[in-house]
């Protein structure tokens, strides 16, 4: 019995392992047809002034649906990255949100996740200046956002990329920071224009004196070093408040709204009028 039951945990195992194996082919041959089609799109979720309570930009963040259900960006990125699709994925997702953004207010910015593979490409900096003069979004309204393992492999590659992109006016924000090995030592080698503190501090740190006080070292050496702080993952009003009054910049997260399509940005923040120039955003 033991041994039957021993042989259909392996055909178990297998059949999984096919399993897996077969989605895994299956999506990247998807990727590829939605990348001939341009049916990745993305989404935009609002950026909130917190001393103002307006919105003052949207995270562009890439939405797949496919086979009819829609695949988490963390499953396709990371399969576009491991077949090096990521790169062409990118270009076509910043083609379309610049575009997009271009129309909106000129006080409203576009902020755009940049994988670590695309910022290892030299060419990244050229083509977006590129994308920017196709799409007519000036480089200030751009803000590429980065991890930290895309400042890893070669250091002084990043350096040379931040420093390019910096000059033309395009700013830089390290996202998820804090959560790798090495956040503190990047902040004193690289220069950032921003630090997006990740949503794991932001849970539960108005009730947690611990998290709390993690959060305040946070923003404190986020402004000590002159850099704009974002916080990710706001849900809760009693998150928000707490957030305001230690003095963080920007918030985001689902209590401002999810990621929405460029249609449903217009109508919401712009009144439908995002072509006709400043519109105090509204929710
Ligand atoms: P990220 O850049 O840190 O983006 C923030 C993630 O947090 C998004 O997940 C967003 O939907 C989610 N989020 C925002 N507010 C809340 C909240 O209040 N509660 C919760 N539970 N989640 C919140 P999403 O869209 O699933 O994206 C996951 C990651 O995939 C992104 O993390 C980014 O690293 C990557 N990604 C998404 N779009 C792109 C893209 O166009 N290019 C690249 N290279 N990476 C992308
Ligand atoms: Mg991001
Ligand atoms: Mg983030
Ligand atoms: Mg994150």
């Amino acid at each position: 019995v033991a041994k039957r039951g021993g042989r259909n945990q392996l055909v178990r195992f297998e059949d999984s392992m096919n399993y897996a194996l077969r989605r895994r082919i299956s999506m990247e041959h998807g990727l590829r047809q939605a990348l001939r089609d341009g049916s990745i799109t993305p989404f935009y979720q609002p950026l909130i002034d917190l001393k103002s309570g307006d919105v003052n930009g949207f995270e562009a963040l890439a939405r797949w649906w496919w086979k009819g259900e829609e695949v988490p960006p963390a499953e396709f990125v990371t399969l576009a990255e491991e077949t090096g699709l990521i790169v062409e994925l990118g270009e076509q997702l910043l083609h379309k949100a610049c575009a997009q953004a271009a129309t909106w207010p000129a006080y409203i910015t576009l902020a755009f996740n940049i994988s670590p593979v695309q910022f290892r490409d030299p060419a990244l900096g050229l083509r977006i200046l590129q994308v920017l003069g196709e799409t007519g979004l000036p480089a200030e309204r751009l803000e590429i956002e980065i991890t930290e393992t895309a400042l890893m492999i070669d250091p002084q590659q990043a350096e040379d990329m931040l420093a390019a992109l910096q000059s033309a006016g395009i700013r830089v924000a390290l996202d998820d920071f804090g959560t790798g090995f090495s956040s503190l030592s990047q902040l004193s080698r690289f220069r950032f224009d921003k630090i997006k503190i990740d949503r794991s501090f932001v849970v539960n740190f108005e009730s947690d004196e611990k998290q709390a006080k993690i959060m305040r070292a946070l923003l404190g050496l986020g402004h000590g070093l002159g850099l704009s702080t974002t916080a990710e993952g706001i849900e809760s009003e009693s998150q928000l408040k707490a957030l305001t009054q230690l003095g963080c910049d920007v918030g985001q997260g689902y209590l401002f709204g999810r990621a929405l399509p460029a249609s449903a940005v217009d109508s919401v923040f712009f009144d439908g009028r995002s072509h006709q120039g400043p519109t105090r955003a509204r929710q």
